[in-house]
C-alpha cells in the first residue's frame, strides 16, 4: 500500500474563492496568480478550476508552457518577464506577456529583430525595492518601450505592495501615491493589488488585480484566517493513525526526548513528517484533527511520522483519519505555530504526497 499522506484539492473552493475575488474586485479584472505550481496545489488543476479568471500570472516561461500545453487560452503574464534575449521568441510562440522591470530587458527588446509586437507590462518600483523601474526613470522607460516597433502599443502598468497585509500600515498608501506621481498620467491598464491589497485596499483595485493566496483560501493578514474573509481552504492535508501506544508517566517521546509524559497516556502516531512537507519547526502543542477533533502534537516532527497526545481521544483507533491542515484547521494557524506563512506550507509538499481532487 502507498502511504496514507494525501493533499486533497477542493476544486469548488478554488471556484468560490475566485467568485469572492470578483466581489472584492468590483470592475477590475482578475489575473489569477498560479506561480510555484499554483501555490503547491497543481498548476494545470488550478488553472482548469479557475477557468473563469481573466488572465493568469506565472513566475517563469516554463509555467506558461505547461498552461498552453494544458489548453489554457487566457492571457498569461510572466511576472518577472524575459530573463535572456532568447526568451522573446519563446514568449511569441506561447503568446505570453512579459513584465518589464529592468532597463536590460528593454535593451534586449531593442536589439531583437522579430517584428511581431510583444505585449508587456511596465513594472514600477513604488517602494518595495525588489523588482521594478525606479520612479524617476518610469517615463523614460515607457517612452522607450513605446518607440519600439516590436512592443505592443498597449503597455500595462504594474506595481507590487510590500506590506498590504498590515491594513493599518502607512507604506501601502505611500506606494499608491508614489505610483500616481510617477505613472499616474501614463496611458494603459494599471495593476497594483495582490490578495492583501484586494482585501484591505479597495482604492488600489484599478483595472486589474493579481490575487494569489486568496484564491487558495490562504490569508497573510496578521491574525486573520482566510475563512474569516469568506474564503474556503483549497487544500486539505491528511493522513491516518498507524499506531496507538500506551506510555507511562515520565516516558519521553521521540527524537531528543523533548517531551515528557505527565501521566500514563496514549500516544498516536500518524504517517506524515517533514519528508512530506509538514514543517519540522511545528512545536509541541501544534494542533491536528483526529476524527475531526483537535489534538496537540507532542515531541519532534520526524521525517515520516508525527506523535500526537490522544488523552482527549479515548475512542481513537488505528486507521483513523488525521488532518494536518485544511477544512476546519486553517493552514495559517499551523504556519504561525511553525514560524512561517501558509504559502510556504502549501508550496512545500514533496513528491511522495499523493494529490486527490475533490469536486467541492
Ligand atoms: C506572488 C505575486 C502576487 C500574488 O500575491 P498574493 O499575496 O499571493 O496574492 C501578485 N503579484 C506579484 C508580482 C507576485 O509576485
Amino acid at each position: 500500500m502507498s502511504r496514507a499522506t494525501c493533499a486533497t484539492i477542493h476544486l469548488g473552493a478554488l471556484r468560490d474563492n475566485l467568485r469572492r475575488s470578483r466581489e472584492l474586485a468590483g470592475t477590475a479584472r482578475i489575473m489569477a496568480v498560479v506561480k510555484a505550481d499554483g501555490y503547491g496545489h497543481g498548476l494545470e488543476r488550478v488553472a482548469r478550476a479557475l477557468h473563469e479568471a481573466d488572465a493568469f500570472g506565472v513566475a517563469c516561461i516554463a509555467d506558461g508552457q505547461r498552461l498552453r500545453a494544458a489548453g489554457i487560452r487566457q492571457r498569461i503574464v510572466v511576472l518577472s518577464g524575459i530573463d535572456e534575449p532568447a526568451d522573446i521568441a519563446e514568449m511569441h510562440r506561447l503568446e505570453l506577456e512579459s513584465a518589464i522591470h529592468h532597463q536590460t530587458q528593454i535593451d534586449w527588446l531593442a536589439s531583437d529583430r522579430d517584428p511581431r509586437p510583444l505585449r508587456v507590462w511596465l513594472k514600477v518600483d513604488s517602494g518595495m525595492h525588489r523588482l521594478g523601474i525606479a520612479p524617476s526613470m518610469v517615463h523614460q522607460a515607457h517612452a522607450r518601450l513605446r518607440s519600439l516597433p516590436n512592443v505592443d502599443a498597449e503597455i500595462g502598468l504594474m506595481t507590487h505592495f510590500a506590506n498590504s497585509d498590515v491594513f493599518a500600515d502607512v507604506q501601502t498608501k505611500a506606494q499608491i501615491e508614489c505610483f500616481e506621481q510617477c505613472a499616474g498620467d501614463l496611458p494603459g491598464s494599471v495593476s497594483m493589488s495582490n490578495s492583501a491589497g484586494l482585501l484591505g485596499w479597495p482604492q488600489a483595485n484599478r483595472q486589474w488585480v493579481r490575487p494569489g493566496g486568496l484564491l487558495y483560501g490562504i490569508s497573510v493578514v496578521e491574525g486573520r484566517t482566510a475563512e474569516q474573509f469568506g474564503l474556503r481552504p483549497a487544500m486539505t492535508l491528511s493522513s491516518k493513525l498507524i499506531a496507538i501506544n500506551r506510555v507511562r508517566r515520565g516516558d519521553t517521546i521521540g527524537y531528543a526526548a523533548s517531551w515528557t509524559c505527565p501521566e500514563d497516556m496514549d500516544i498516536g502516531v500518524a504517517q506524515i513528517g517533514y519528508g512530506d512537507g509538514y514543517p519540522r519547526s511545528a512545536a509541541a502543542g501544534t494542533p491536528v484533527l483526529v476524527n475531526g477533533r483537535r489534538a496537540p502534537l507532542v515531541g519532534r516532527v520526524s521525517m515520516d511520522l508525527v506523535t500526537i497526545d490522544l488523552r482527549q481521544h479515548g475512542d481513537a483507533r488505528i486507521g483513523d483519519p488525521v488532518v494536518l491542515w485544511g477544512k476546519h484547521l486553517p493552514v495559517e494557524e499551523i504556519a504561525a505555530a511553525a514560524g512561517t506563512i501558509g504559502y510556504e506550507l502549501t508550496c512545500g509538499m514533496t513528491r511522495r504526497v499523493r494529490f486527490l481532487e475533490d469536486p467541492n
